[in-house]
């Protein structure tokens, strides 16, 4: 039986072009991009085509800085501390405004900076899951605020947040703009063009290109603290040797996922509602947030008296892969926080399952998941004391 791989949003098989890609550089191009021999020099081409590719698929300007590090979380972390040393360690700011619902990579950065005395606000979004610019204008203080992180899609949910709104309030106050991308880039356009962000975090492994390489992006003109010292690398914002086969296999991932946006905005999301509306003809079901307001690939789906971990051991069983709360936090049985916040009835809280596509799911995989998910919750529902 083939298993079948539902769980995207935590990350996405290498597509085999980028594998294709990636792969002179190990055994044979493999010198240090800094080195002035052949071996060194011989990386070059690739990876300035490489690194036009990251500009391109995020519609950064040439005097933008792109920076090509390890993960998404680096990437998160950097802006965060930066902001804490540049304006708060200072003395000309306190505080960080952020919501309830971030990535662990982004909350618990901030809980490490709060105790360390910077003062931390997190919005919650509101009944729609969605943090407005009302929401980020209430009370907001220009002159106290060092730096504004609102995530540009939600990992749980798939929920898109108004970023171009609210990167536009922010620059309006003149306080610099962070967005966690990681969820948007392949699935919806991001294009810094038309969303005045000033920093952008991505992640390679979550568009079907390598784990460990990840992208930064900081807009001209703002200010930037490396979080690595070191080597001149990255043009000494971010030291350490680079990683060329990940460097180069991310920037053909964010090519190949630009280019496939069309479809994953049609056809994926075709099969994205399909699922969907199997799900909701059952009785006692629910998924967050509006679909226009999600992302084309996600569900996140509650199944009234059904555990959401024997659930995804069921499925597991049938061989399709889904996952409850995210991958970074699922060693907890807590409900996640964005459904905390989302969802006031603890028990759709607690059963919370998520369902991510790739532009690889196919039709039959989509099919085959709709059987085996009516066939779960009818067993699990038959033995469940709370239904
Ligand atoms: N932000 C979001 C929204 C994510 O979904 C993830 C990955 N789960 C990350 C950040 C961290 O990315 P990485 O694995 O590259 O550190």
């Amino acid at each position: 039986m083939d298993r079948i791989y539902l769980d995207n949003n935590a990350t996405t098989v290498v597509d085999p072009k980028v594998k294709q890609a990636m792969e002179p550089f190990w055994l044979q191009r493999y010198g240090n991009p800094n080195s002035l021999h052949r071996f060194g020099t011989e990386t070059h081409p690739e990876m300035g085509v490489a690194l036009d590719r990251l500009y391109a698929g995020i519609g950064a300007a040439d005097a933008d800085d792109v920076i090509v590090n390890g993960c998404a979380t680096e990437g998160n972390n950097t802006i965060l501390k930066a902001a804490w040393v540049d304006g708060i360690l200072e003395g000309k700011k306190s505080r960080i405004v952020s919501t309830a619902v971030e990535h662990p990579s982004v909350a618990h950065t901030l809980d490490w900076l709060e105790q360390r005395g910077v003062e931390v606000i997190r919005l919650q979004p509101n009944h729609e899951g969605l943090i407005t610019p009302e929401a980020l204008a209430e009370g907001f203080d220009a002159d106290k605020t060092a730096l504004v992180s609102i995530m540009w899609a939600n990992n749980e949910t798939g929920i898109i947040n108004p970023v171009k709104e609210l990167a536009e309030f922010c620059r309006e106050k003149g306080v610099p703009f962070h967005t966690d991308a990681v969820q948007a880039v392949g699935k919806v356009p991001v294009n810094l063009q038309e969303v005045g962000a000033d920093y952008l975090t991505f992640s390679a492994h979550k568009f079907h290109g390598p784990k460990g390489a990840g992208g930064l992006f900081v807009r001209s003109g703002c200010s930037f603290t490396p979080l690595l010292h070191g080597g001149e690398q990255m043009g000494g914002l971010r030291a350490g040797t680079v990683n060329v086969p990940f460097f180069v296999g991310m920037g053909l991932a964010m090519e190949l996922a630009v280019d496939s946006l069309h479809y994953a905005q049609t056809t994926m999301a075709t099969l994205r509602n399909r699922l969907e509306d199997a799900i909701l003809a059952l009785p006692d079901t629910m998924v967050l947030g509006k679909r226009e307001h999600r992302t084309p690939n996600t569900i996140l789906a509650s199944f009234k008296g059904i555990e959401g971990e024997a659930f995804l051991w069921d499925l597991n069983q049938a061989g399709v892969a889904a996952s409850t709360g995210s991958a970074c936090s699922s060693e907890s049985l807590e409900a996640d926080a964005t459904l905390r916040t989302m969802v006031s009835d603890a028990d759709l809280a607690h059963t919370a399952v998520r369902f991510s596509l790739s532009r690889f799911t196919t039709e039959e995989e989509i099919e085959r998941v709709i059987s085996v998910v009516e066939g779960t919750v009818k067993r699990l529902r038959a033995i469940s004391s709370t239904y």
